[in-house]
């Protein structure tokens, strides 16, 4: 039973990339300001449902990984770690082209309880987005999400996933982020998916 809500908004203003292309009308997106944005509007939901949750970086500057986990741990322990869930909040970026489109779900590698929320996560997404964005999955050690070794999934002793919420330099995608509906479906997804897994 998940008792306390962890949301991590990723990087900082002083971050270096981790932005949009400018597209041709000169809007683009920044991916530490987008995440405050989600973060924002899921704390807003969670205290109308009255589910317990923090946010894990209030700064707009970017806040060392090392810290972000030394910040999780003590409030994981605080609550009892099993019964924490940590979320991070993320955009996706293609390495090497501008194709790639959809909503992924990362937990750190192996089998953990981690998993089954992430599944819950990547159902929600389907769900919210499923009819106009390909929801990814690594669907090759049986369930839906992708392993990762990323430290605020590694370095965390509670439950913890990673969302990549579509992919900021695909132009069809960051549009749709950039767009009222497109930060509402974004937030949805993951109230959605809090709340179900706060029955489990
Ligand atoms: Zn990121």
């Amino acid at each position: 039973m998940i008792r306390m809500i962890i949301l991590d908004n990723g990087h900082g203003s002083n971050t270096p990339g981790k932005r949009s292309p400018i597209w041709s009308d000169g809007a683009y997106l920044q991916e530490w300001r987008y995440a405050r944005m989600v973060v924002q509007g899921i704390s807003q939901g969670l205290a109308r449902l009255g589910l317990p949750h923090c946010v894990l970086v209030p700064e707009e500057n970017d806040i060392a990984l090392s810290e972000r986990c030394r910040r999780a741990n003590r409030i994981a322990s605080r609550n009892d770690a099993s019964q924490t869930l940590l979320i991070s909040v993320h955009l996706n970026a293609a390495r090497e082209n501008n194709t790639a489109s959809g909503w992924e779900v990362h937990t750190y590698t192996g089998r953990s309880r981690s998993d089954e929320y992430a599944a819950v996560f990547w159902e929600c997404a389907k769900e919210v987005i499923g009819d106009r964005f390909p929801i990814r999955g690594d669907h090759s050690d049986g369930d839906p999400d992708w392993d990762s070794n990323f430290a605020i999934l590694r370095e965390t002793v509670c439950p913890a996933i990673l969302t990549e919420n579509l992919f900021m330099n695909n132009e069809k995608d960051c549009r749709f982020l950039m767009s009222d509906e497109g930060l509402q479906s974004i937030i949805d997804i993951h109230l959605k998916a809090i709340q179900r897994i706060c029955c489990m």
